[in-house]
């Protein structure tokens, strides 16, 4: 059985972009599965096919294989096998060792939080494959949970549940990073439990001090905790009240400070700026706002006015540590809104480190969708 797909679907594989959409595919098996897609009768990859999604085909390589299910999982073995000295030198830490398509793994995050895994499947062909992905990751963990609640799943036809796949799978786990630990909920959390992606631009706080530090859209304190360790007040704001405990909770854990505050960031930032406050260190790490192209504009508005406030609420000499996990805000636009904002606010904002994902966040050139943080630091002048 093969996967079909016209000119300008072999143009997209040709150029080594993974996606193919439905448009672009002229014929196909009827059910999903992993399967060799050819222009005519040239071969160009093996795919994740799925007939019920817009996005159709997905391709995890670009040579013919004798068995195409041993072939997507030895790409899954040679991802592990990339991130094992980092596993090994921090055993107790946080790594994701698949990341979908930057690791031609297309549709399959798994992370890894102090010996347990978490597995997230996104694509129709890996639900009958779990055993085998549980396999692979048996030598590495204790347990593992497939955690397949992401809204994506519905737009594949597949059901959203929780459940074991290895092991015995515990409520929580305490994952060391840097200087402080704290607890992830893998069954609980949002997204796989916690927000690897970040993890280095998280230490990178421990080298500051000062008095006053804010992290705004602070999910469980992943800034603020490595903040307090410098700074004599940390603030870390949220607008999830299950978030702010879990914050509170990794605060004790550590014997450090936080003051939590539950609210929506666009408010308590208007708050502080009436109320004339002022902090020597801002982080903004907000949830992706242009989660389509559609809402790209409306998004832009509102990573800026974020910016905006922030650096108003900065002293003279202050830094801003600030992101998007937005794929559609790239790269370019990310600075040109920050770049406007410092205009609008009539401050200088001066580069000191401009960063990215991790090592274990793979990014492919040829498949742009895999770039998505951007995370920069910002003297403001
Ligand atoms: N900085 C965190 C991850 C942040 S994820 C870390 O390093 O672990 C984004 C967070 O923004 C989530 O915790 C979500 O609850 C919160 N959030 C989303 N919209 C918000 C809003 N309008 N105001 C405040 N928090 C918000």
């Amino acid at each position: 059985m093969r996967i079909f797909v016209n000119e300008r679907g072999a143009e997209r594989l040709l150029s080594r972009h993974l996606w193919v959409f439905a448009r672009d595919v002229v014929s196909g098996p009827e059910a999903p599965g992993l399967y060799p897609v050819y222009w005519g009768r040239r071969f160009l990859a093996l795919a994740l096919y799925n007939p019920q999604s817009d996005l159709r085909v997905r391709a995890y390589r670009f040579r013919p294989a004798e068995d195409p299910e041993k072939a997507l999982l030895e790409n899954l073995e040679r991802a592990i096998a990339r991130r094992l000295r980092a596993l090994e030198a921090e055993p107790e830490g946080g790594f994701r060792l698949a990341h979908a398509e930057g690791d031609f793994l297309p549709g399959l995050v798994v992370d890894y939080y102090a010996g347990h895994a978490v597995v997230q499947a996104t694509a129709h062909a890996w639900e009958a494959l779990l055993p085998q992905v549980a396999e692979v990751l048996r030598p590495l963990v204790k347990s593992a949970l497939a955690k397949n609640d992401a809204r994506a799943r519905e737009l594949e036809g597949l059901s959203l549940y929780v459940r074991p796949l290895l092991g015995q799978v515990p409520e929580q786990v305490v994952v060391k990073e840097g200087r402080v630990r704290y607890l992830v909920d893998l069954v609980e959390g949002q997204k796989t439990g916690a927000f690897l992606d970040q993890r280095e631009n998280r230490t990178l706080m421990e080298g500051f001090r000062g008095e006053r530090a804010l992290d705004v859209f602070s999910y469980a304190g992943g800034f603020a905790l490595h903040l307090a360790l410098g700074f004599k007040e940390v603030v870390a704001v949220d607008s999830s009240k299950e978030a702010l405990a879990r914050a509170e909770e990794n605060a004790r854990l550590n014997g450090l400070a936080l003051k939590t505050v539950e609210a929506n960031a666009f408010d308590y930032l208007r708050a502080l700026e009436r109320a004339g406050e002022r902090f020597d260190l801002i982080v903004l790490d907000p949830p992706a706002f242009a989660k389509g192209k559609k809402d790209l504009e409306r998004a832009y508005r509102a990573y800026k006015e974020v910016n905006l406030r922030a650096i108003k609420l900065l002293k003279e000499g202050g830094i801003l540590a600030t992101a998007s996990c937005s794929h559609h805000l790239t790269e370019p636009l990310f600075y040109e809104m920050l770049t406007e904002a410092a205009q609008d606010a009539h401050r200088v904002l001066k580069v000191m480190e401009k960063r990215g994902q991790p090592f274990d966040h793979p990014v492919l050139l040829n498949h742009p969708e895999t770039h998505y943080l951007k995370f920069t630091l910002l003297e403001v002048l």
